[in-house]
């Protein structure tokens, strides 16, 4: 088995077996760049030795022969007493993890080489007696877990013996000195002396990167960002150079683009007379790397011809580390940079113009998330700005105001020009004006699919929900945080994105990337390079996708913004959010009656107020299709709290008040009550047990598609049927509302389909049956992954997703990215049978999944027609389904 790999024998494609470090190092090599020669130990003997605890059967001779090679290669031997080779052991996964493992430098270095290396450079002792001293301290801390203060405390007092607080004013003497107190501490921890032998300091080292794998703070970070556990490090063997020789010597980093804006330039840092530990350590200021140029001319342009080279290459932004011994400059690392989400679309626009990539493949250098973050104003935190608390950035965004803690009190502030933050401990539907005349939401409880989240960013407003930390206390108007008390009036800032809670107003950017899909700035004018790095880019998207995209959208409002944003219909219109307000109690007695007259006079004063509604939302979306959802609302957001409502009817009659018409509510409401009202009485379950409540609805969007016909228009209604679990369910809903339908339309051409949710685990498992009924299908993954999960939407986030993250039970909640194995499957089963019962059945998503950019690739492998999403998420959409589809 080959488990070690010559640079000479790699190249940047052998990422997995050789790490990201070992791969570009074979890579430069290959091109004829100036690497220092070594090798690659791969991630499988890795592998083999966690899983083992010893090295794998082989390893040992391989490195050996290849250690031989580097020897003869260089014309020195390792830890040679007279001339010796000296070599770094740095670790380099597959994907990187930037200082979370270990790197030992300078092995090789003993009692007696130390003194050959002075030799080698030029007689330089105090040179050679410090890179010793900094082989054992860090052999020391990270192969033998020597606490590392002990080695700093050392070294404070020789500088405190010197009389001096650098590094630099000490001189050979000091440093033997120095050397000597190492020797004893790492005796002392360790119960050995620091090991003379060479290879033994190789072997060790080696096994320390393997190990650092595991370390706490990697597997942490890891964790964080979604690296699968069992890759393992490869293991780089580099002979050494140095940067700290002298002035004619130094170190530096460099981007071959601004990794921040992407512009052309040249970026970087230089340090004269160091190693790459020291501008991590920040001991002495850095240069820019244009300074080079005056200091070592003939290394500069070598290095822009390099970075030059490496762009061509590898057709992207490359970041590299260098050094210069002795004017001699050699490269230590390359990879494709990382970038910021603006700098990432500007950089794949100019590759384009420079011919290096074509359009599919500038699609596929960005993604959505990058393009969300784009589209937030941010908070510019440049200040000293500390979080008080933090929860779940539910719906991205920056946004400061003045606290409030009731919807009316948001409203009579915001008339009055204010920008306020609503506070609650969690939102209902009574909230909802509340909501829309604030800036942003906080919330304590609740997650990603809380009441709060959905609704903020249905309405692209920026909402952090479940910061626990805060306590509300909506009696008294203040919370309390970290401390303090926050009163109404004070001004907080919440971020969105992050679900930081900021006291005080931090300040905020608009984005123009918004500007420009509001077609409030041309593209062709803006002299914005990232403006028009989008444009193009989205304008290669629409054309290469297969998938079309909807928008979630309840008002004419919100209909017009999601058409701007490129919307190609509506693929839900949750009619139950025009039935708040006013209206909500002509719901309420619609629920509670019993008596036919009364439930007939409700319908009747809904009907025209409904009716207006649709007109509106058609009118925007002129000959676009439009999804209007019958009613499916959790009882119990339209009905009073029964506690609260058992409270006042007790004191009420305590006080010899007359409650009759308040019993019989109470009574009603106590009738009605669920205990689990997702899974109650809802959607068509509702339409079925109510007269009269679809009725009203259909009639509605018919009169209205046929009003807005008669004007000149094109509305495309399609009726949706909302917990649909059994065919029969939507063959009675569908019988009545074909009777209505034809009654209103007429000779009018409105044409009006009938489709169903599939968002009942049970419709999805027969939907073959249920495509005998329905022209399309419109998967609600909300539902669908509750129920097939059976995780309460409104409670589980808060509740116990931390501990299933933590555990990696998922990497992500199945509430934001769709779980393919599972609820996946049950949408994959539908979509077939479906389609294999009627096949020209329309298909789509409507779930909050039909933003996410990684479920929107699973719908275009599925082959839905559409996804639908909130209007802000529609540019991610269509982005996305660009990407799945090159
Ligand atoms: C769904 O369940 O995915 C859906 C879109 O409906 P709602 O979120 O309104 O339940
Ligand atoms: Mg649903």
């Amino acid at each position: 088995h080959k488990y070690v790999y010559d640079f000479a024998e790699g190249n940047k494609d052998l990422k997995d077996l050789l790490g990201g470090k070992g791969a570009n190092l074979a890579e430069m090599t290959n091109l004829g760049l100036p690497v220092p020669p070594g090798f690659t130990i791969t991630t499988e003997a890795c592998k083999a030795y966690l899983a083992t605890g010893r090295e794998p059967d082989g390893l040992a001779g391989q490195i050996e022969a290849h250690l031989e090679s580097l020897e003869r290669g260089m014309g020195r031997r390792l830890g040679d007493p007279h001339d010796p080779l000296l070599v770094s052991v740095r670790s380099g996964a597959k994907f990187s993890m930037p200082g979370m493992m270990e790197t030992v430098l300078n092995v090789g270095l003993n009692d007696r080489s130390v003194v050959g290396l002075a030799a080698q450079a030029g007689g330089n002792e105090r040179f050679a007696w410090d890179s010793y001293r900094r082989l054992i301290q860090m052999f020391g801390k990270t192969v033998c877990e020597v606490p590392g203060e002990e080695f700093e405390h050392a070294l404070d007092e020789a500088k405190r013996a010197r009389g001096t607080t650098s590094d630099l004013d000490l001189d050979a003497d000091d440093l033997r000195g120095l050397v000597d107190a190492y020797k004893k501490i790492f005796l002392k921890h360790t119960g050995r002396d620091f090991p003379q032998e060479p290879r033994e300091q190789l072997d060790l080292a080696i096994r320390a990167v393997f190990e650092s794998w595991n370390a706490e703070r990697a597997v942490l970070y890891r964790r964080q960002e979604r690296i699968p556990a069992d890759l393992g490090t490869a293991v780089n063997v580099v002979a050494m150079v140095f940067g700290n020789l002298g002035p004619d010597s130094g170190t530096g980093v460099a981007f071959t683009r601004d990794p921040a804006s992407g512009a052309q330039g040249i970026y970087g840092d230089y340090l004269a007379n160091a190693q790459g530990e020291d501008v991590v350590a920040g001991i002495r200021n850095t240069v820019p790397l244009q300074d080079l140029e005056r200091l070592d001319k003939r290394s500069y342009d070598e290095l822009l011809g390099i970075m030059a080279r490496l762009e061509g290459h590898y057709r992207d932004l490359c970041d590299i580390e260098f050094t210069i011994e002795r004017g001699k400059l050699w490269m230590l690392q390359t990879r494709v940079g990382k970038r910021t989400a603006a700098a990432a679309f500007v950089i794949a626009g100019q590759l384009v113009d420079e011919g290096l990539i074509d359009l599919d493949e500038a699609l596929h250098r960005v993604n959505g998330a990058q393009l969300a973050q784009l589209m937030f104003p941010r908070f510019q935190l440049d200040h000293d700005f500390e979080p008080v608390a933090k929860g779940v950035g539910a719906s991205p965004g920056a946004a400061s105001g003045k606290v409030v803690f009731t919807s009316a009190r948001a409203v009579e502030l915001a008339a009055e020009g204010e920008a306020v933050i609503l506070v609650r401990r969690e939102t209902n539907p009574d909230d909802l004006n509340g909501m829309i005349a604030a800036k942003g939401i906080l919330t304590s409880r609740g997650g990603k699919t809380s009441h709060a989240a959905v609704v903020a960013r249905g309405m692209g407003k920026t909402c952090v929900s479940g910061a626990d930390e805060i306590d509300v206390n909506v009696p008294a108007k203040r919370f309390s945080v970290a401390g303090q008390t926050v009163s109404e009036g004070d001004v907080v800032s919440i971020d969105g994105t992050t679900g930081k809670v900021y006291l005080g107003e931090v300040p905020v950017m608009p984005s123009e990337v918004v500007r420009y899909f509001e077609g409030t700035l041309d593209p062709d004018e803006a002299d914005d390079a990232l403006v028009r790095a989008v444009h193009r880019i989205m304008t290669h998207a629409d054309a290469a996708r297969r998938l079309a995209v909807r928008a979630n959208a309840d008002t004419g409002e919100d209909a017009a913004r999601a058409r701007r944003f490129g919307a190609q219909g509506i693929g839900l219109c949750r009619t139950e959010h025009m039935f708040l307000g006013d209206r909500r109690e002509l719901v309420e007695r619609l629920i509670l009656t019993r008596t036919d007259t009364e439930r007939s006079d409700a319908l009747a004063a809904l009907l025209p107020l409904q009716r207006d509604d649709f007109v509106e939302i058609f009118r925007e979306m002129d000959g676009l299709p439009v999804t209007v959802r019958l009613i499916d609302p959790p009882l119990h957001e339209f009905l009073p709290p029964l506690e609260q409502l058992a409270v006042d009817v007790a004191v009420a009659q305590e006080r010899g008040e007359d409650v009759a018409k308040e019993e019989a509510l109470l009574a009603a409401v106590r009738r009605m009550h669920e205990e689990n009202p997702m899974l109650g009485l809802r959607g068509v379950r509702l339409g079925l047990v109510i007269p009269g409540l679809f009725a009203m609805q259909v009639r509605a969007i018919a009169e209205a598609a046929v009003r807005v016909t008669r004007e000149g228009g094109s509305a495309c209604p399609e009726i949706m049927v909302p917990l649909v679990g059994a065919v029969q369910e939507l063959e009675t809903v569908r019988a009545e509302a074909e009777k209505i339908i034809a009654e209103v339309v007429g000779d009018s051409g409105v044409e009006v389909l009938i489709g169903t949710m599939i968002e009942v685990p049970r419709a999805a498992l027969t939907a073959g049956q249920i495509a005998e009924a329905a022209q399309f299908f419109s998967f609600g993954t909300n539902d669908l992954t509750q129920m097939g999960w059976g995780f309460s939407r409104d409670d589980v986030e808060g509740a116990f997703f931390w501990r299933y993250l933590e555990l990696g039970i998922f990497g992500i909640s199945p509430f934001e990215s769709i779980d393919r194995d599972g609820v996946g499957r049950l949408v994959r089963i539908a979509a077939e049978e479906g389609r294999a019962a009627r096949p020209e059945l329309k298909l789509g998503v409507c779930g909050e999944h039909g933003g996410d950019p990684e479920s929107v690739h699973f719908f275009h492998s599925v082959g839905l027609d559409y996804v639908s999403c909130s209007p802000f998420r529609v540019p991610v959409a269509r982005l996305e389904a660009g990407r799945a589809a090159v």
